[in-house]
């Protein structure tokens, strides 16, 4: 059994949901972010969440598979503050469904003034609502500069670092964000940013504590299955099953059951209720 809790399944295909199931994933989380292009305007993030909050559920349970989410406007589609603003007076009322999670992922991209703006509003709106924070860090070769910046914008407002994940950690950034009480994520790409054997080697060297691994299954070139594989990188390297199910599945479950809607209970595949 595994959790991956990073993956927007609203990019993948039904035969993903299938082969994650078959895999052994029970139960995923996706946070709200760019789809591949921008939103022409905030009612197109009305509809968004109304499709991670009802649609993908649904279709997940159709495979077995428990369906979470997290929502914010995204720090790509978040350099007008204005427009932002609009978007992000639309997730109070969503954040009352059941498989909301908090908020996220909301972070930096090009690490711009708008975008620390906006990240710093999320951080406020997470605080006074007591969710949880699911943070991006940038992929470009400012990640080191935006890790930091967003864990500064974290402590001047006293985020509780054990109710936020850093994601997209990488070697240069896991001790920062170790080092700080936060929980970090490393998200494994088929031959970029993280790999499987990346992920393992930082492990090895960093220790499992507050670690999760996650596919990020997107529009882009990704890979659903990217958990298990790392799980199958680590059984060769001769690693102990019970370290494969913390990293795997006990810390995602550690972390999220702190929102109180987070489950990974088996659940019987319900009968297909969407066009097939
Ligand atoms: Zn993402």
């Amino acid at each position: 059994m595994y959790i991956d809790p990073h993956v927007h399944m609203v990019s993948r295909t039904t035969d993903d949901y299938r082969r994650m199931a078959l895999a052994g994933c029970v139960a995923i989380t996706e946070p709200a972010f760019w789809a591949g292009f921008d939103r022409g305007s905030p009612e197109g993030f009305r509809d968004y969440f109304h499709q991670l909050t009802e649609v993908e559920p649904r279709r997940a349970a159709q495979y077995g598979i428990r369906h979470h989410t997290w929502l914010c406007i995204n720090p790509k589609e978040a350099e007008d503050p204005g427009f932002a603003r609009e978007v992000i007076s639309l997730i109070p009322q969503f954040l009352e469904r059941p498989t909301v999670l908090g908020i996220g992922e909301i972070g930096l991209n090009k690490n711009s003034r708008n975008e620390l703006v906006i990240l710093e509003e999320h951080i406020a709106l997470a605080m006074r609502l007591k969710q949880l924070i699911l943070v991006h860090t940038p992929h470009l070769e400012d990640k080191l500069k935006g890790t930091r910046m967003i864990l500064d914008a974290l402590k001047n407002q006293g985020a509780d670092p054990g109710r936020v994940l850093i994601d997209h950690v990488e070697e240069h950034t896991v001790r920062l964000v170790l080092d700080g009480g936060y929980w970090a994520g490393m998200t494994l790409y088929p031959d970029t940013k993280c790999t499987p054997a990346r992920a393992t080697d930082i492990i090895e060297c960093h220790g499992s504590d507050r670690l999760w691994l996650n596919s990020a299954g997107d529009w882009g070139h990704s890979d659903p299955l990217a958990v298990p594989k790392a799980q199958a990188e680590m059984r060769r390297r001769r690693h102990a099953e019970s370290l494969i199910r913390k990293v795997t599945f006990d810390n995602p479950l550690a972390f999220l059951s702190q929102s109180g809607r987070f489950s990974a209970e088996p659940s019987v595949p319900t009968a297909p209720d969407l066009p097939r």
